[in-house]
């Protein structure tokens, strides 16, 4: 074994090749650490001594790629890209104004694409570039490349933000030993994973979004049971209060020039950040004037934003019926959570201290570490559960969604549910996939689409066809279908090119429950429709085989009442429908029982008496069992 010497007070970092780094790829800022060999974690610094890495990324003129600091300064920086990841230009419409670059659409990809200096360029790269950037910190510090990671991302994030974010790492040359939910990464970091069991909250304020996360701890797993949040509230929004308090008492009501305004809001989050820690702070903007601010007018200024956090974190409590006192601990999370009248109001609403003495811009860096750590090392015993965060099922017959994994299911998890044909002799099925909670697929979002082909010809509902629903450990979804006697399989990985964003999330959830009834009436409605076209499908196969044995008039008659049917189908009337249904049922008593009559002699032909005594005993009981 070889001596290693090192200069006193250094310690030499981990020099095995196979260390695994756990990046916490923030909107605001970004963070990569590792757990030493000493089973320290250990967040990295940059050459200047920070640890984090603003999450900005700015293209030189020369083409050059700038990320973090030097990036800020440029005028075209690109600021919180994360919030685009994944996701079509209409759900970022949303966000409107609060983007400070243009979009564009990619056609082919329907994601929506920044507009730099007449370039387009994807979230994917730009995140990339960010990865990258710490990738490269983590090699300098090791003295070697590194190549696996565990990032975190929003337990929100949808497929399609998973899948984008997934993209940026290969990007990166970053292979992504998973994908760890922001707040599960926190709480590891503070060992409740080794706590006793029970509910814990995850309150993380960070730059320009609030996530409020409910965790279980169960028999040694977690379990994220609600997530709510506000996307469009952070600090940058305390930034704007104190910039407009500033102003205020300066006595300036003129109109700020962008420049102005910029440099003012850098001076508020100057400003705010000293305030933590002091009780008043003396400022001087340049034009504006010099004056004292307190951290008394501080938080009455903000005062209403953080109660906005506060009824969000009531709100996933009330989702999940749980007491505000039963929640065993809140971890802080996030770098607004250093403000103390935060830090105040949690406590008060949850009726104790929150758990805060790790820092919290670097917590979910340092679980994302653990975590890592863990799985290069090939144990498995941290095992996280997360849940998906809608539904996700299959469009069947009449534009109905049928759920296969519902929202909030643990994953990783595989679910199978068995469908048939409808069509006699069919030879393909198409298995369109649909995420939401809307009973009618027309209403939920659709992720993607494709056809079990060679069915081998067979009567309607010979066929067994499972359709089976994969959700891995990083939330991703494989389908695959198989039809069971031929064994032929069809699967395809979903990957949407766009995704959902949290507020359509939110909505598409709280639609659900708003139109319930509605749904309710449209399933009914559809499933009507059904039942009248199978009515109707039986009764032709009938005639078909047996229209010879009624007399063309009493033909006649069944064919206007199918018509009847049908055309009650086309329209929204449920209950004409289904009394256009009973009556064709009833009409067509008389040729059923002609139908029996005929199988009846068909079947007594050539049997004992005996024989023939006990056949019809058998299909009385079956009609008495039929009534
Ligand atoms: P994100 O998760 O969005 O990447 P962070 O967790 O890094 O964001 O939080 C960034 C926010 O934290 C910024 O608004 C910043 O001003 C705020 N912040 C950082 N340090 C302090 C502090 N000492 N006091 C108050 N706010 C702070
Ligand atoms: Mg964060």
């Amino acid at each position: 074994m070889l001596l290693e010497i090192h200069e006193p007070g250094q310690t030499p970092i981990h020099h095995a090749q196979d260390i695994a780094i756990g990046i916490d790829l923030g909107t605001t800022n970004s963070l990569v650490a590792f757990v030493a060999e000493d089973g320290a974690v250990q967040v990295l610094n940059d050459e200047d001594g920070g640890t984090l890495l603003p999450s900005v990324v700015a293209y030189a003129a020369d083409g050059a790629v700038q990320v973090g600091r030097v990036a800020v300064r440029h005028p075209q920086a690109i600021h919180s890209v994360k919030r685009l990841m994944g996701r079509g230009i209409a759900d970022v419409k949303t966000l409107g104004e609060a983007l400070p670059y243009a979009l564009a659409e990619e056609k082919s990809a329907g994601m929506a694409m920044l507009e730099v200096d007449g370039r387009r360029i994807s979230p994917v790269e730009i995140s990339a570039e960010i990865l990258k950037a710490l990738k490269a910190r983590a090699a300098a510090a090791f003295g070697h490349d590194v190549t696996q990671a565990v990032i975190t991302v929003p337990a929100y994030f949808d497929d399609a933000a998973r899948q984008a974010t997934k993209d940026a790492a290969q990007l990166a040359g970053l292979e992504v030993l998973r994908l760890v939910n922001e707040p599960t990464a926190a709480a590891l970091a503070y060992g409740l994973d080794n706590a006793s069991e029970g509910l814990y909250a995850v309150y993380d304020l960070g730059g320009g979004t609030f996530d409020i996360s409910l965790l279980k701890m169960e028999k040694g797993v977690f379990r994220v049971l609600s997530a709510g949040g506000d996307a469009q509230l952070g600090g940058d929004d305390f930034d704007h209060m104190l910039a407009e308090l500033m102003l205020k008492k300066a006595g300036y009501s003129e109109e700020l020039s962008a420049a102005q305004a910029g440099m003012l809001l850098q001076q508020a989050r100057n400003v705010k950040e000293q305030l933590t820690d002091k009780d008043e702070v003396l400022t001087s903007v340049p034009l504006i004037g010099e004056f004292i601010i307190t951290r008394n007018e501080f938080e009455n200024a903000i005062k209403p934003l953080v109660n906005k956090t506060i009824k969000a974190f009531n709100q996933v409590l009330v989702d999940a019926e749980i007491e505000p006192e039963d929640v065993k601990g809140v971890v802080m999370v996030g770098g607004s959570t250093r403000v103390p009248i935060v830090q105040q109001m949690v406590a008060a609403f949850i009726g104790k201290q929150p758990l805060n003495n790790l820092n919290p811009d670097e917590v979910v860096a340092q679980g994302a570490a653990i975590q890592a750590s863990a799985l290069a090392g090939g144990s498995n015993d941290t095992l996280l559960l997360d849940v998906t965060p809608l539904s996700l099922g299959v469009e069947t017959y009449g534009g109905l969604m049928e759920v296969i994994i519902p929202r909030n299911s643990a994953i990783p998890c595989s679910v199978a549910q068995e469908f048939t044909t409808q069509a006699d002799n069919q030879t393909g099925m198409q298995v369109h996939i649909v995420q939401g909670e809307r009973e009618m697929v027309d209403l939920c979002r659709s992720l993607a689409r494709f056809e079990l082909k060679g069915i081998p010809p067979m009567p309607a509902g010979k066929a067994v066809i499972a359709v089976t629903f994969t959700i891995d450990a990083d939330g991703l979804l494989t389908v695959s279908a198989m039809e069971k006697t031929t064994a032929i399989i069809q699967e395809i990985t979903v990957k949407p090119s766009y995704g959902l964003a949290p507020e359509a999330m939110e909505r598409m959830l709280m639609e659900s429950m708003e139109h319930a009834q509605e749904d309710i009436t449209r399933r009914l409605l559809a499933e009507s429709r059904i039942e009248a076209e199978q009515g109707v499908a039986a009764v032709r196969r009938a005639l078909e085989v047996d229209g010879a044995l009624i007399s063309s008039d009493y033909c006649d008659r069944i064919e206007a009442q199918i018509a009847s049917l049908l055309q009650a189908s086309e329209g929204e009337d449920r209950d004409a429908i289904d009394l256009s249904a009973a009556a064709l049922n009833e009409l067509c008593a008389e040729f059923a029982e002609a139908r029996m009559n005929k199988a009846l002699g068909v079947a007594l032909q050539g049997s004992s008496v005996q024989e023939v005594e006990q056949r019809l005993a058998a299909i009385e009981a079956k009609k008495a069992s039929q009534n």
